[in-house]
């Protein structure tokens, strides 16, 4: 063979060797939902109704056992009271679909690396897969200094704006989800949604008649409605859904509210999954990372806060449901996870190496 022969098959075999690097076994209908629950403890999560709480929110004078959320959602054991706290998610979707790491009576630990344990710098760090507790730590909505897994992916796997879209209740997403502005289709915090079906303009007209306590967040369920409306019309190779209640009730002190959220948000992963198993497009192809951004304090005197000071806030959980993993239910002593490995899980998903690209990122979850 002549060597300049030689020469031009040594290069396409490289070339052949580096996308294969980047394009490994997923099919080219592979799809991923990112979806997280602002500040939602490891407490709640695993073990439903935290007794101790609802007594410190309540007035001296009245009794737990009278309360409406206890008799909704109180039950003797952690897996009952979990239970009726998500019955899809316990009953339906970790038991058949998926599985959850982060319980610390399974001897799981799933724990944030960045050190502020507030909401941007844990975002972020879900969205890139390392910290930067330097260049990100604060609140502010200025624009991401960096590339997001959800813009990689774009770009690598060659989508539309409309084909990566992001529904937040909290309107700081804007910045963080997209470090160039207008890559993705983000929709977060009181913003209109302009959609072609009318019930779902109505909706974006009704979100501004229905204000919360919180000027920047908006209620989860004209999120969630928005959400699944892209799904359905733009269906989406890439959706990240981000859910605030769980923290801004929680902030307030509400927890009756806060157990009602995590309860109605079980109901929007059942729609979710319900729909996705539905159609054939998503069904059997769609990967769903689930977690939360930071944890919160652990006793009835810290709850409601987090942060660097706050003991407990660096405690979060993580599930996984992927036609690609085996595993169903808890995870039981593992090496411990972290948040820092969430990007490079949801690309790996993709058949993206987002080690390969960010070596000091978290390796991705298999
Ligand atoms: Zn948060």
């Amino acid at each position: 063979m002549p060597r300049r022969a030689t020469f031009v098959i040594l290069i396409a075999l490289f070339v052949l060797a580096a996308e294969a690097r980047f394009s490994a076994q997923p099919g080219p209908g592979d799809r991923v939902i990112l979806i997280t629950l602002d500040g939602a403890r490891v407490q709640e999560m695993f073990g439903g109704l935290d007794v101790d709480i609802l007594r410190a929110t309540i007035k001296p004078d009245q009794k737990a056992q009278d309360q409406p959320v206890y008799r909704r959602f109180w039950a003797e054991t952690p897996e009952a009271r979990r239970l009726k706290l998500m019955p899809f998610f316990w009953g339906t979707l970790m038991a058949g679909h998926g599985s959850i790491a982060g319980n610390p009576r399974a001897s799981s630990s799933v724990t944030l690396t960045n050190k502020h344990r507030f909401s941007y710098p844990g975002y972020s760090e879900i969205l890139l897969g390392e910290a930067h507790d330097d260049t990100i730590k604060s609140n502010d909505p200025t624009r991401n200094p960096y590339v997001t897994v959800l813009e990689e992916l774009k770009t690598r796997l060659g989508l539309t704006a409309a084909q990566v879209g992001v529904f937040a209740s909290w309107n700081v997403f804007s910045a963080i989800v997209e470090h160039t502005r207008g890559a993705l289709t983000v929709n977060a915090g009181y913003q209109d949604f302009n959609h072609p079906d009318a019930p779902v303009r109505e909706l974006s007209a009704l979100q501004l008649e229905t204000p919360t306590p919180w000027d920047s967040v908006r209620h989860d369920v004209y999120t969630f409605r928005f959400a699944m409306a892209h799904l359905k019309s733009a269906r989406p190779r890439v959706m990240y859904l981000a859910l605030g209640e769980t923290d801004d009730w929680a902030h307030d002190g509400r927890y009756d509210r806060v157990l009602e959220t995590y309860a109605r948000t079980d109901r929007f992963l059942e729609e979710l999954w319900r729909w996705l198993e539905s159609d054939t497009e998503y069904r059997n192809r769609t990967h769903i990372l689930i977690t939360t951004d930071h944890g919160r304090g652990r006793t009835p005197g810290d709850w409601r806060d987090h942060g660097a000071n706050v003991e407990g806030a660096q405690d979060v959980w993580m599930a996984f449901v992927s036609p690609r993993m085996p595993q169903r239910g808890e995870w039981r002593q593992h090496p411990p996870l972290h948040t820092s490995q969430a990007a490079a899980t949801l690309a790996s998903w993709m058949g993206v190496d987002w080690h390969a690209l960010r070596p000091a990122a978290g390796r991705a979850v298999r």
